[in-house]
């Protein structure tokens, strides 16, 4: 590939937290990276719930002070309740020692502008109000071209390598017909902003994030700013069908006394939004330079707020195989294939939660219940967390026993936790030396 055939080592699609980190990550590497975002920033987008491992995220991005500054509600657990008021709370703190035990509700408009300027600042160009409207994918060594839309006309760059962090839009997914649906996840969701809460009427935990079960599905309550809650509701499809939408989600969350409660009298504020048909996943998530990141290659039932995280985290992974693609530092096969372990075995990890979740009609309760003496409370804390790709997790090493909760085809899976490496090498060490066996070194 000619210097002169090419604008740019990378061009990332799509300026979501994958896609700014993505770039970010690749900037800091040296790389010439232009990010392709289709709308104005800041704007409005759903999943404002952050999973504990995200502060550990930041904080090994050199983020974490930045986003504290911000003032976003501080989550230190999560509550699950039923229709009766019963609950169980996980408390962050159970994650032990070395772990932050605090994360964050954000208004996602200002979040992902904050990680879109974080990418601009580490040297990417940014250009937003570009809808890509196509991207021609090479299999030899000449460049990759994306054609975008913008105010001033159209577009064509070329660069090295592409990743695609163009979320639910899944651009090359949709090309290439990589997408699959989950079928036994095939849910909708219908939801609503309210202003004027009151923290006082509050029957749990200042800031916690709450999820209330119920026979036909599963509630949200997210403090995401001061004053409001995100509150959602989650159903099979066939529940949605021909109904008044408005009344099926007042019905759900009347359904739910401790939202209900928190609520109090507080004010609707906007339209009620939907989402639907949201799970699915691509088998092949990486190619020849190219690279799925976040949503834009699989998406989990949102119930255990992991979706922002494994963007993140795939997205950085991208940005660093491009690095070792650009610099002919490692093959591109061997790049695909680490990037293709890391990212299976974050989502497969989060698809069985949810799974598990699911079987056991939205009862997490009862679902912990369940669970092998092995796994102990801790682990189950750490999975919570964001704990996907690390070794000494029982939980994870359970749920990945299960045979009906496979999505993907048999893969090896990756070891190496992305937000405590060292802690996580550590606990894979002791493991190992209580094993008797030795450690692997998986990235
Ligand atoms: C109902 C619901 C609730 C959720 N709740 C949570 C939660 O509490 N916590 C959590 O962590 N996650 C949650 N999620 C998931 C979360 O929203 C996503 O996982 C996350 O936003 C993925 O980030 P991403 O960067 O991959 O995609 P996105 O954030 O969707 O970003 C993709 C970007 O690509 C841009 N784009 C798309 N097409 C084009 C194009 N043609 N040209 C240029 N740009 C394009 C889009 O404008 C967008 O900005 C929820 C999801 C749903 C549906």
């Amino acid at each position: 590939m000619t210097e002169q055939n090419i604008d740019y080592d990378v061009v990332v699609c799509g300026g979501g937290p994958a896609g700014s980190i993505a770039a970010r990550q690749s900037a800091q590497l040296g790389l010439r990276t232009l990010v392709l975002e289709k709308d104005a920033f800041p704007r409005f987008h759903i999943g404002e719930s952050l999973l504990p491992y995200m502060s550990g995220l930041l904080h090994e991005l050199g983020l974490l002070d930045h986003v504290k500054r911000e003032g976003h509600p501080v989550k230190t657990g999560a509550e699950f309740s039923d229709t009766t008021g019963k609950f169980h709370r996980v408390s962050f703190t159970d994650q032990g020692e070395g772990r932050f035990h605090t994360t964050f509700q954000v208004d996602r408009a200002r979040f992902d502008q904050f990680l879109l300027d974080a990418a601009v600042d580490a040297g990417a160009r940014a250009v937003t109000q570009a809808n890509i409207t196509d991207i021609d994918l090479q299999d030899d060594d000449t460049p990759h071209a994306v054609h975008y839309t913008a105010p001033d006309g159209e577009h064509v760059v070329r660069a090295k390598v592409v990743i695609d962090a163009t979320g639910r839009a899944g651009l090359i997914s949709a090309k290439l017909g990589l997408r699959k649906t989950v079928q036994q996840l095939k849910m909708v969701a219908l939801y609503h902003h309210y202003v004027g809460i009151r923290e006082e009427n509050n029957p749990g935990w200042r800031g916690d994030i709450q999820i209330g079960n119920h026979d036909d599905g599963w509630v949200w309550a997210i403090p995401n700013a001061a004053g409001m809650l995100s509150v959602g509701t989650v159903m099979r499809r066939s529940t949605l069908r021909g109904a008044d939408r408005e009344a099926l989600f007042q019905d759900h969350v009347s359904r739910v006394p401790r939202i209900v409660q928190r609520l109090g009298s507080a004010q609707v504020q906007g339209p009620l939004r939907t989402e639907s048909d949201y799970c699915y996943y691509a088998e092949q998530v990486a190619g020849n330079r190219w690279f799925l990141v976040g949503d834009s290659a699989a998406f989990v039932d949102p119930v255990f707020s992991g979706g922002v995280y494994l963007a993140m985290v795939t997205g950085r992974q991208a940005g660093v195989e491009a690095a070792a693609i650009v610099n002919g530092s490692e093959r591109t096969e061997e790049c695909a294939d680490r990037f293709t372990r890391l990212y299976k075995t974050g989502y497969d990890t989060y698809f069985r939660l949810v799974q598990g979740f699911y079987e056991y009609n939205f009862d997490f309760g009862a679902f912990k219940a369940d669970l092998p003496d092995e796994v102990d409370a801790r682990s189950v804390s750490l999975l919570l967390g964001g704990d996907f790709w690390g070794h000494a997790n029982t939980f994870a090493s359970e749920l990945r026993k299960v045979e009906r909760w496979r999505i993907f085809e048999p893969f090896d899976v990756y070891y190496g936790c992305p937000a405590y490496p060292e802690l996580e090498l550590a606990e894979r060490t002791a493991l190992a030396e209580r094993n008797g066996s030795i450690v692997g070194a998986t990235s």
